[in-house]
């Protein structure tokens, strides 16, 4: 990330925040906002077990939870769907729909909090491509600057049946007091579990391995694997100077002392490692499908819904009507053209009449004059 857009990234959570505080303040809700909430989450990829998350705006509700992920990147191609987008640079960058729902998972995880409770948003400040695609994700929102005002007042005015537990709130807090100052930990972190997804790749060809995974060790059952480095020594015998990966134990050098321990690397055998079997954040937490939360913005848009449906059929009447009025003109037309002709075809009958009358007078004419002519005609 370069200063520019550290800089406008910083600026772009900074006017989701004044939206956010001017959204609570005029709808008179009580809500906690939680900027840049760094908090641990169980992870194979962590040294100690153990990687930090980070989101942009944490907010709490009396009935709810928003995690807010706020981009300010212009995309030139952005689909749902897939695991990485484009930047209008050619970068590629991770889709934040996926890693707003995996920081979903693991804060759901750690504080023991059902998914139903804990609703996520993305926010594409400049976005570049249009969104007309819904979320594949359940209880996840996808909104731009232009609509994110109203749309989050709705999603932050939603109220259940339940409240939220009082003991949270001081969870949170003093989980944000205890992780403030670790975004460089983070970072660091981060780093370090995608140079060990990169080296899985190398040596295995692919990672299955996902961020939120764990694997319990298979030799003491009870520790648990995470990843280690270690500098190696190579065939020749000689010091190689990278850095090498390998899965330990953690109770390695406890009172158990579990020396277990997986290679990562491609002068040792990898059965082992292609042989684990990870446990993923779902199964640890006996998740089964998300239940959809019906929020007031669900509502609202299904109104909305509602509405432009009635529109378009209304829509469909009107055009129907223009037909019919154009059919019934038509027809008037022709009623029109019929009393014209029935009064043509009376004219001519009137006319045939006189013609009539005037052969019979002109036989009259004939039995009058008949002499006459006949002296003429002579
Ligand atoms: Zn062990």
């Amino acid at each position: 990330m370069d200063d520019y857009s550290v800089k406008t990234g910083q600026e772009g959570e900074n006017l989701v925040e004044d939206i956010l505080t001017k959204v609570i303040s005029a709808l008179g809700l009580s809500c906690n906002i939680f900027s840049n909430f760094i908090f641990p989450f169980e992870s194979v990829f962590g040294e100690n077990g153990y990687m930090y998350a980070e989101i942009d705006k944490l907010v709490l509700t009396p009935f709810f939870i928003f995690i807010i992920e706020v981009k300010n990147e212009c995309y030139s191609k952005a689909d749902y769907n897939d695991t990485s987008w484009i930047l209008k640079n050619d970068d590629e960058v991770s889709n934040p729909l996926i890693q707003n729902h995996n920081h979903k998972l693991a804060f759901c995880s750690e504080m023991s909090i059902p998914r139903e409770k804990v609703i996520t948003v993305e926010v594409l400040l400049k976005n570049g491509v249009s969104n007309t695609q819904s979320s594949p994700f359940t209880n996840d929102f996808v909104f731009g600057i232009e609509d994110f005002e109203q749309k989050i007042g709705l999603l932050l005015a939603s109220t259940d049946n339940d409240q939220l537990d009082k003991t949270l709130l001081t969870s949170i807090s003093d989980i944000s007091r205890k992780y403030k100052d670790k975004t460089d930990t983070h970072i660091e972190k981060l780093k370090k579990a995608e140079k060990r997804q990169t080296r899985i790749r190398r040596v295995i060809g692919h990672c299955t391995l996902q961020r939120t995974d764990i694997i319990v060790c298979n030799k003491c059952k009870t520790g648990k694997l995470c990843f280690r480095e270690y500098r190696a020594k190579s065939s020749e015998a000689q010091i190689r100077n990278s850095t090498h990966y390998l899965l330990g134990c953690s109770n390695y050098g406890k009172s158990i002392n579990c020396d277990r321990t997986i290679y990562v690397d491609k002068d040792k055998d990898s059965t082992d490692f292609l042989n684990l079997t990870p446990v993923t954040i779902e199964q640890r937490n006996g998740w089964g499908d998300e239940m959809k939360t019906i929020t007031l913005l669900d509502h609202v848009s299904e109104l909305q819904a509602t509405i432009n449906r009635e529109k378009a059929a209304n829509e469909q009447l009107r055009d129907q009507l223009q037909y019919y009025k154009a059919k019934a003109a038509r027809a008037e037309k022709c009623k029109e053209l019929e009393a014209k002709l029935k009064e043509a075809y009376n004219q001519i009958d009137s006319l045939q009449n006189k013609l009539d009358e005037e052969i019979e007078n002109n036989k009259k004419y004939k039995k009058l004059f008949g002499n006459l002519f006949y002296r003429k005609k002579k």
